[in-house]
Parts: C-alpha cells; structure tokens; sequence
C-alpha cells in the first residue's frame, strides 16, 4: 500500500503563498485517479511523490516504509510525463534500456529483456527505429516499456494520453490497466478527463481549493 499522510507542501512568492495538501491511499495493482482544473495541484503531488519537490510535513510510506528522505534516483517510482519522456534521436531499445541504470546499452541479458518487452507491446519491428519516426501513441508504448524494465513499484502518470487519438488514447488506457494489474503496480493517474478515470480507475480523488477529497 502507498500512502500518503496529511502530505503538505507551499509555494512562497514574493507577495503571497499557497499550500497544497494531500492524503491518499493507493494498493498495489490499484489505478487511482486524479481530477483537478489546471492549476490545481496535480503535478505538484506527482513532484512530491518522485523528490523533485520536499514537503514542509507529512509522510509518504511504501508498505510502511518512508520514501520522503531518499533522492529521487532511489525511490521505487516511474514517471510518464504528456510528451519528453524520450530522446529523440535515440532508437527505442536505447531509450527502454536508459530506464535502468541511464545508459543506452545494456548487459546482452537487458538488452535482450528491453527488445522482448518491446515485443509484447508489439513494437518489435521499431527495436531500432530513432524514436523520433514513431508516431505518439507508439512512442508513448515506448515510455511505457521503459516502466517495465524499470520495474518499480510505483507509477505516476501526468496527463500521458493528452494529444492522442481517441482509439490509440484507449488502448493506452488499457494497458496501464494491465500493467497495473499484472506487475502489482501503486498507479496513481493524473488527468483532466473524467472518461479516463471512469475507464481503468478504481477509485477517483478530485482536487479542489488546495485539497485533495475523494470524489
Ligand atoms: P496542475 O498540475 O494541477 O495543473 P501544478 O501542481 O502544476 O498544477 O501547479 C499548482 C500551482 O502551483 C500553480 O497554479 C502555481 O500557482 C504553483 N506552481 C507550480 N509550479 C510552480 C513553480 N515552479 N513555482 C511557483 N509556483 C508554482
Ligand atoms: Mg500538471
């Protein structure tokens, strides 16, 4: 179980402040959704969750273990991002491969695993494409291969789907589900769209004035 207790973080500027406050519960195999205007606080929470962000209090526990003091290369967390999760010029085996140690080549053992993920995501045909001649739905799978080598137990998703086609938007939707499901995975998916949650979500938080609530 991941939890997240009365997690706070604040925003100073010069003339004002704004605070954001989270609790949340997310088990394994579980896709929680995150709804919320622009601006409301979505990413901030994902920031927090990877350390790029430290919060002024609370907790986050990983089957009670906190994560909260380890830098954001030790925290048992994948992130996909709307787009910039690859390079460009690199070919997709190379971009699955920095997923583990950030380097493009592997042991013969991980670059084998990084092509037979590519594989089950029927990507097998563009092992050695540069990425950047992949449509955005076929570099999203990408990304989401990197996830699996990766094979950290949380995954945070920021508006991934944003700027797909509705058919290539479901069958991503799908597979995080399956992820999820197959790998025990603690998702927690941020997004602007209601479809989505209602698609693969099991349980639906909505933030709203600073805070998040279930919806
Ligand atoms: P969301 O992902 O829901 O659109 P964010 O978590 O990115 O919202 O941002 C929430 C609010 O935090 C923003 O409206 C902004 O006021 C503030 N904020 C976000 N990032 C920064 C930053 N780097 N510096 C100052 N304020 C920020
Ligand atoms: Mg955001």
């Amino acid at each position: 179980m991941l939890r997240v207790d009365d997690l706070s973080y604040t925003y100073r500027h010069d003339d004002r402040s704004e605070t954001y406050h989270y609790d949340l519960s997310v088990a394994a195999g579980e896709v929680v959704g995150i709804l919320g205007e622009s601006g409301s606080g979505k990413s901030t929470l994902l920031d927090l969750l990877s350390g790029f962000l430290t919060p002024d209090a609370g907790m986050i526990l990983l089957d009670g273990t906190p994560l909260s003091t380890l830098p954001p290369e030790q925290r048992p967390v994948s992130i996909l991002f709307q787009s910039h999760n690859l390079f460009e010029h690199l070919n997709a085996t190379q971009n699955v491969l920095l997923g583990l140690h950030g380097k493009t080549h592997g042991t013969p053992e991980e670059t084998s695993r990084a092509k037979d993920i590519l594989a089950s995501m029927h990507l097998e045909t563009y092992a050695d494409t540069p990425v950047s001649r992949l449509s955005g739905g076929q570099q999203q799978r990408v990304a989401l291969a990197r996830v699996l080598l990766r094979d950290r137990p949380i995954l945070l998703l920021d508006e991934p789907f944003t700027g797909l086609d509705p058919s290539t938007r479901a069958e991503m939707l799908h597979l995080v589900r399956e992820l999820t499901t197959q790998h025990r995975l603690h998702t927690v998916m941020v997004t602007h769209e209601q479809a989505d949650c209602d698609a693969i979500a099991g349980r639906v938080y909505r933030m709203s004035e600073g805070k998040l609530n279930l919806a």
